[in-house]
């Protein structure tokens, strides 16, 4: 989906800030899903949850940040107890290396701190411009958009914008919100590629954004089938809040392992 070509930029934001309030009403629980207490462990969670669930590395973190507490103890941490606390993330090796990494550059160039600039947190080992933009909005609540698969996947389907590049993305899309909403709305629009807006089978026929999207009709429309792609903990009052019965949506939604 690209945006029309007859809409004006003006349409276009105004567009945009509607699909941001039904989304601020549609997930009210939007939040950062990686269990975090400081800058450094969600520096540490971020790393981890590539190619891994969120949920997966909240299991293993707890374990984690009790043995590791300082960008020290990785930079001087065992390699072979590393991994094997990590494993379950998936590739342990690699993600190893740049948790070491990662602590070893903290000491060496920022007295063991992560630095709270998108300029320095960019040259960290394991870091792109997503994780530091994750890092800059949770930890240090400086604002910044966070182009994931789903962040990406979501705003081509509303027509918001027809880059492909995650920095066009991003700056596309801050171009369309105020500044302080831009983390929040990834969150948002995060929390809605998980539960409703699915890469395969979106839930078009239970989304509280179907009368405004122009991909409606990519996934099933039928009430009840879509009720039955939605998840998460509040897959029932999304059900409820398209006038759907929430007891249509099957008990599993609930505890469905969102990628
Ligand atoms: S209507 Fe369908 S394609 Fe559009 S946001 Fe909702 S689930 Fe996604």
């Amino acid at each position: 989906m690209t945006s029309t070509p007859a809409e004006s930029p003006l349409a276009l934001t105004r567009r945009a800030r509607r699909i941001g309030r039904l989304l601020t009403e549609t997930h009210p629980d939007a939040h950062c899903e990686l269990d975090h207490g400081n800058p450094l462990q969600l520096a540490v969670a971020t790393i981890l949850s590539a190619q891994c669930t969120d949920k997966r590395v909240n299991e293993v973190t707890p374990k984690l940040f009790a043995r590791y507490r300082t960008a020290a103890d990785y930079a001087g941490a065992d390699r072979a107890e590393l991994e094997e606390l990590i494993r379950p993330t998936g590739f342990f090796r690699n993600k190893t290396n740049s948790l070491i990494g990662l602590g070893e550059a903290l000491v060496a160039r920022y007295d063991g701190e992560v630095p709270g600039r998108l300029t320095d947190l960019i040259t960290l080992p394991g870091f792109g411009r997503k994780t530091a933009n994750v890092i800059l909005g949770n930890a240090f609540d400086v604002p910044g958009i966070t182009v994931d698969t789903h962040f990406q996947r979501l705003v081509r389907r509303w027509g918001l914008t027809g880059e492909t590049d995650p920095v066009k993305i991003e700056h596309a899309i801050g171009a369309l919100f105020p500044k302080r909403e831009w983390t929040m709305l990834s969150h948002r629009v995060i929390f809605h590629g998980r539960r409703v807006c699915h890469a395969r089978k979106p839930a078009c026929g239970a989304c509280t954004l179907a009368k405004i999207c122009p991909s409606y009709g990519e996934g099933p429309t039928e009430p009840e089938v879509a009720v039955k792609l939605l998840k998460g903990p509040r897959a029932g009052e999304l059900a409820a809040a398209v006038g759907l019965d929430p007891a249509l949506v099957p008990s599993a939604a609930a505890t469905a392992d969102v990628p």
